[in-house]
């Protein structure tokens, strides 16, 4: 492992796989640029997203024992790697001493920071992406992430508001602050979408049939299957499922490939694996579906939907509702209801002014609300306690 240069911010996270987690991330160390390094436990798609960003990044060595270790994982088997977490823990305490603030964004890897916080008696904050409560994270694992963070974390940047009510049910007693994810609008402005209708028709081999788009890694609580079952209801429509099983969920995606063969519909079914060009994919649906069976920490796919001028179906719970309620923008319906999914869908593709007024509401929302640059600057002013010499944050006390 190679040294990195003293920074303001030092970014810890343990997966290399591109989820939202670390698209977020991605955003604010592009944004940060020299200013910041990343530390990763295994190599993988982010770490070359982050070296073609130009941004500074490396593996730590050894680290990626850690990367194994599920999140329903007993305090038996984490004791096992108890070896690989102390040295890390280490190996982050090193770094953490020539950064202002020391940035978790996972929770294997507040973990280990915390720990490391502790040896090296400097602040860390954690961005908190997930449900704390969510029935896949083992008790064991809660208890250790929440009593060390509890310690060592000076603040956690929680994603939405369901994010920090579930953080502080299960005993964390850190200060909070509420920052959603943020979206560059950019990418969404430069596509027509009647040009991404017709590529995108192109490549699917689609006809005029409307088609729709659930997008989001392969898991079984993204809920595709509640798509598939509900496109099954019509006789003509298609459906995107863009997103690739990222973290071991190679099973899932076979499964959801006989669904739709069983339910005689593996010709209106296009499972697109993981896809980098979602603005214009986006941009190609008549209605964006998110499907998730459990309450949804954010939803970034839910503003990108709006980004797009699209129509937004999603299920109650979490962020996803924070995002939608009074938005005007997308209906919000039960979770893993494909009769309910189904006649959404119905209510929106029978109404064009209906679809019309949505995409209108949508765009105008996540503008205002979700807008990276604004995001970006109420995690600097979060961060600023620790980073405040730097240039960016003298221009936003200035400003
Ligand atoms: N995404 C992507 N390519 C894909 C599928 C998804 O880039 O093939 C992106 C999607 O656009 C979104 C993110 O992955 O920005 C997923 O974030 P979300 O908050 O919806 O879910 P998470 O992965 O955090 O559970």
């Amino acid at each position: 492992m190679k040294d990195l240069p003293g920074v303001d911010v030092l970014f810890v996270n343990h997966a290399a796989q591109m989820g939202g987690a670390e698209l977020s991330l991605l955003d604010h160390a592009r944004h940060l640029g020299n200013s910041c390094s990343v530390l990763l436990f295994t190599d993988g798609p982010f770490l070359k997203e982050l070296r073609q960003s130009g941004v500074n990044v490396s593996i730590l060595g050894g680290a990626a024992r850690v990367v194994a270790l599920a999140r329903t994982t007993g305090m038996l088997r984490g004791l096992r790697t108890a070896g690989t977490i102390a040295t890390t823990a280490v190996a982050i305490a090193r770094r953490m001493r020539s950064a202002k603030i020391t940035y978790a964004n996972s929770q294997k890897a507040a973990v280990l920071t915390a720990l490391a916080a502790l040896v090296a008696r400097r602040p860390m904050v954690w961005h908190l992406h997930d449900i704390m409560t969510a029935p896949d994270f083992s008790a064991a694992n809660r208890r250790v992430v929440i009593a060390l963070t509890n310690r060592a974390a000076q603040l956690v940047i929680a994603n939405s508001e369901a994010t920090a009510a579930a953080y502080r049910a299960v005993g964390g007693r850190c200060p909070v602050t509420v920052i959603p994810n943020g979206i560059d609008p950019a990418p969404f402005e430069h596509v027509s979408r009647q040009d991404a209708r017709a590529s995108v028709a192109a490549e699917f081999g689609l006809s005029a049939a409307p088609v729709y788009g659930v997008f989001g890694r392969i898991c079984g609580w993204k809920g595709q299957a509640v798509a598939i079952t509900a496109l099954a209801k019509s006789a003509e429509a298609h459906l995107l499922v863009v997103g690739g099983p990222l973290f071991g969920e190679e099973a899932q995606d076979a499964t959801l490939r006989d669904l739709a063969a069983r339910l005689g519909i593996a010709d209106r079914v296009h499972f697109c694996g993981f896809r980098q060009d979602i603005a214009r994919l986006m941009s190609a649906m008549d209605v964006v579906l998110h499907c998730s069976t459990e309450p949804e920490p954010f939803g970034r796919v839910i503003v990108e939907g709006m980004m797009a001028g699209v129509p937004v179906i999603a299920t109650h719970g979490g962020g996803a509702s924070e995002i939608i309620a009074g938005s005007g923008a997308g209906l919000l319906i039960a979770p893993g209801d494909p009769q309910a999914l189904a006649e959404a869908i119905g209510s929106v593709m029978r109404d064009p002014a209906l679809r019309a007024d949505m995409a209108a509401r949508g765009r105008a929302h996540a503008r205002r609300d979700y807008a990276l640059a604004s995001v970006q600057r109420r995690v600097d002013v979060a961060l600023a306690p620790w980073t405040s010499a730097h240039p960016i944050m003298a221009g936003h006390a200035a400003g």
